[in-house]
């Protein structure tokens, strides 16, 4: 791969970087590594790939294969994640107790890269909300989040300043902003074309108002994790060190091992970033720093408030208590039963009533003519009770067709809803009627793609 880098842009990492800029930009005329994060709470075979060695659960294909051809994606059991930005996992196992309830807010969060791997980190009674600003990039984080399956997860679409209205209430808050994406230009040709030393500079002053928007909504003691995938200072070490001076912060150094070729960059303060670099590591550009919040209020629960959603009456929730693994409280909005946690209702209802919410916990199931239709998002839940429907094991074609939405003739016994699996996940579901079914998979989500004569595996079964 040949590229040519704006100019201003290798002369400001010749300043920053002195003869090591050559290295990097000539790592940058690379192809980029593909790697994915398995989801260990749906897929537990073993995996003969390369390690990425910051991530318990990352790994390196040899090559990039047409992921739209395989239905253990869309059933949720990977996600295509870059290998750097994995190294989330690390920052936040060395900053916080994992084995404790936290609230969690993934602020920048679509496409879902770091909400996924959040989720999957996080104690069984802890929340995260995964917010998306722009509505359009909310719903494909949505379609992500069903699909990973965690159910203690809000997503919500709203502007960074909102969260004034959730003050003191979050123990993590993950800023992973917008930036220049220059860490990204092996893999996304387009992004330097849209490089320019002004759109960084625009690029710096935004993430600035970002922190200082969201900074309120994070607890004493809490950690801010701040990350992007530049290398330009402005937009990273120095932002951190610009809020430290309008904040009262701690910062936190890391237990980072040498040998992985991680750099540490420190700043005033004794601020401490990590940058990832591409001829340093197999992965893309990528900056974190965390830090700890020493100043403000803790979060009080308001005194009289209702619970914003009204429980499902008693039918519906004797005829889906027995759907899920866990116990949870059913809520109805409009046709929607909704499954929550039980035992947190003050955190829920807040979030749930301050925030403009894409969707909440489980959607179990649609009220469709006092009838129950099972929502998709209960068949790829990972609280979902899969013997409580008869599924249909599909092979690799008869997958892909059903995720492409076709419908074709059957031949089985029983009438009404079945769940349709791969490699024992479950994708979805069917209504068989005779000898025919419905197709049940939601449109948006379908393969649009012709599915080749051949077809080909992504090497991970
Ligand atoms: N965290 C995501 C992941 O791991 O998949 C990637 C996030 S991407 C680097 C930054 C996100 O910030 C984008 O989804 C973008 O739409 C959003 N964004 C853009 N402008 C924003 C703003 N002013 N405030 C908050 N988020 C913004």
């Amino acid at each position: 791969m040949k590229t040519n880098f704006p100019v201003s842009f290798s002369n400001r990492l010749q300043m920053q970087m002195g003869a090591e800029a050559s290295l990097l930009l000539e790592a940058l005329a690379t192809d980029s590594p593909t790697s994915i994060r398995i989801n260990t709470a749906k897929f537990q075979a073993p995996v003969q790939l390369e390690k990425v060695p910051w991530s318990s659960h990352g790994y390196y294909l040899k090559e990039r294969p047409s992921f739209t051809l395989d239905p253990l994606m869309h059933a949720g059991a990977y996600y295509v994640q870059e290998a750097s930005s994995m190294f989330l996992e690390e920052v936040v196992k060395q900053t916080v107790d994992l084995t404790q309830p936290l609230r969690v807010l993934d602020l920048c969060a679509a496409p879902g890269g770091k909400s996924t791997l959040l989720a999957s980190l996080l104690s069984k009674d802890s929340m995260l909300v995964s917010n998306e600003v722009i509505k359009s990039r909310a719903e494909i984080l949505a379609e992500n989040l069903t699909k990973w399956g965690a159910p203690n997860v809000v997503v919500s679409n709203n502007d960074p300043r909102d969260f004034d209205r959730l003050e003191g209430f979050f123990d993590v808050i993950v800023v992973d902003a917008p930036c220049s994406g220059e860490g990204l230009f092996r893999k996304d040709p387009n992004a330097i074309n849209e490089w320019s030393p002004d759109n960084a500079h625009l690029c710096s002053d935004r993430q600035r108002r970002i922190l200082m928007d969201v900074w309120p909504a994070l607890k004493p003691g809490g950690v801010l994790i701040y990350s992007t995938c530049t290398y330009n200072p402005a937009e990273n070490e120095e932002n951190i060190q610009w809020l430290s001076e309008q904040t009262e912060l701690e910062p936190i150094r890391l237990d980072v091992e040498k040998s992985l070729g991680i750099k540490e960059l420190e700043a005033a303060n004794n601020l401490v970033g990590y940058q990832f670099m591409p001829h340093m590591v197999k992965g893309e550009g990528f900056f974190v720093c965390a830090v700890r919040k020493l100043d403000g209020d803790d979060w009080q629960a308001p005194r009289k408030d209702k619970f914003p959603l009204a429980p499902t009456g008693k039918k519906e929730q004797v005829e889906v208590a027995p759907w899920l693994t866990d116990e949870r409280e059913f809520f109805q909005h409009y046709e929607n039963i909704l499954a929550l946690p039980t035992g947190d209702n003050e955190s829920w209802g807040a979030v749930i009533r301050e925030l403009r919410i894409v969707q909440a916990g489980v959607l179990v199931a649609e009220i469709k003519k006092k009838n129950l239709v099972p929502a998709p998002a209960l068949a790829l839940s990972i609280i979902f009770k899969k013997d409580a429907f008869p599924a249909w094991e599909l092979d690799l074609r008869q997958a892909l067709q059903y995720l492409r939405k076709e419908e074709w003739p059957i031949h089985r016994k029983k009438d009404g809803w079945h769940l349709m699996c791969y490699e024992q996940l479950p994708l979805g579901w069917i209504k068989r009627i005779a000898t025919r079914f419905n197709n049940y998979y939601p449109l948006h989500w379908r393969i649009r793609m012709e599915l080749p004569g051949e077809l080909p595996g992504t090497g991970l079964l």
